[in-house]
């Protein structure tokens, strides 16, 4: 679609130390991007659109950008608001997310689990996703990139692959107007937790330059209010220009993380009680003096995220 186009509307809905960012598509079959936790739909959405003269019962697409608990949480609460009638989309690789509340303990487990020594953490992780995800479902349509979506009067959605911040992670590009809605795909500096966050180093660069070089944003909107190196908040809704910028900062952050992850030997957190350990010498390297600890953890992630490419995997000596 060319001319006017559709209206874009940011929807907010805090969560403790985040603001989560839904958007909502003003198509002929209008589409929320990204959910917010359980409570986002009714307290955060309803109120918004009403004031916007939208009903959310009218939406009709659901378009979730990755799996992360909160992007997906409010996700069955909007499907039943729209009466069971909203499409749920999303990617193949992220769907378990959706469909059990068990897969966010796991993916807690798994990654950031083994480097975090609290024995209470499954049991919290456990009772946040019982709170924060609003119910199981079958998303309606798994999608792999390359599709494109019709909202109805020409108004059409381009689906692109976008991994690294997870496996399952996707933009949405509105056609004709290169408005892109990536969720948490272009870290910048990380959110709340000042670190980047992805799980896959590799895919994630790859999919920055696949965005800055093949879809080049004209409006790039994004899941959080990131900061940029010196600190500054980016807004949610950045311009062409502005979106370069981030896409290149984030290029930039990443070879830096990259560097550090290389350079410094794994240690042995039985011996230095470093709440950064086995990372420690890396988060020196690069100035970080955030809590590593505080979740969503993005640090170990993203480190536990080089240990593949660097040298050994026995850094896992918290393996459950
Ligand atoms: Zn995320």
């Amino acid at each position: 679609m060319t001319g006017p186009g559709v209206g874009m509307h940011p929807l907010l809905s805090p969560w403790g130390r985040f603001g989560l960012y839904s958007f909502y598509i003003d198509a002929p079959e209008p589409a929320i991007v990204d959910t917010g936790v359980a409570s986002s739909p009714a307290e955060g959405m309803a109120p918004a659109l009403a004031e916007l003269g939208r009903d959310i019962a009218d939406v009709r697409w659901i378009l979730l950008t990755h799996g992360h608990i909160d992007h997906v949480g409010g996700a069955h609460a909007l499907w039943e608001l729209t009466g069971r009638r909203a499409q749920v989309v999303i990617h193949a690789a992220d769907a378990h997310l959706v469909r059990s509340r068990r897969a966010h303990v796991e993916l807690y487990l798994d990654v950031r689990g083994n480097y975090l020594d609290d024995p209470g953490a499954e049991a919290k992780q456990t009772a946040m996703a019982q709170t924060a995800i609003s119910g199981e479902m079958e998303p309606s349509l798994l999608v792999q990139g390359g599709e494109t979506l019709s909202l109805g009067g020409g108004v059409s959605v381009s689906v692109h692959h976008i991994p690294g911040h997870t496996a399952g992670s996707v933009a949405y590009v509105v056609d004709g107007q290169d408005a892109v809605f990536v969720g948490d795909a272009v870290q910048v500096h990380g959110a709340a937790n000042g670190f980047p966050g992805y799980e896959d180093p590799a895919a994630y660069r790859t999919s920055l330059l696949h965005l800055r070089d093949e879809v080049r944003p004209q409006h790039l909107y994004l899941g959080h209010p990131y900061r940029t190196t010196c600190g500054e908040v980016y807004g949610v809704e950045l311009d062409a220009a502005q979106s370069d910028r981030a896409l290149q900062e984030s290029l930039d952050i990443e070879a830096r993380v990259a560097t550090a992850a290389q350079h410094c030997p794994l240690d042995d957190s039985q011996l230095t009680g470093s709440a950064y350990s086995p990372f420690t010498g890396a988060a020196a390297e690069l100035g970080y003096r955030g809590d590593p600890r505080l979740e969503p953890s993005p640090f170990f992630t993203t480190l536990h995220g080089y240990l593949g490419h660097t040298t050994t995997k026995e850094a896992h000596h918290h393996g459950r």
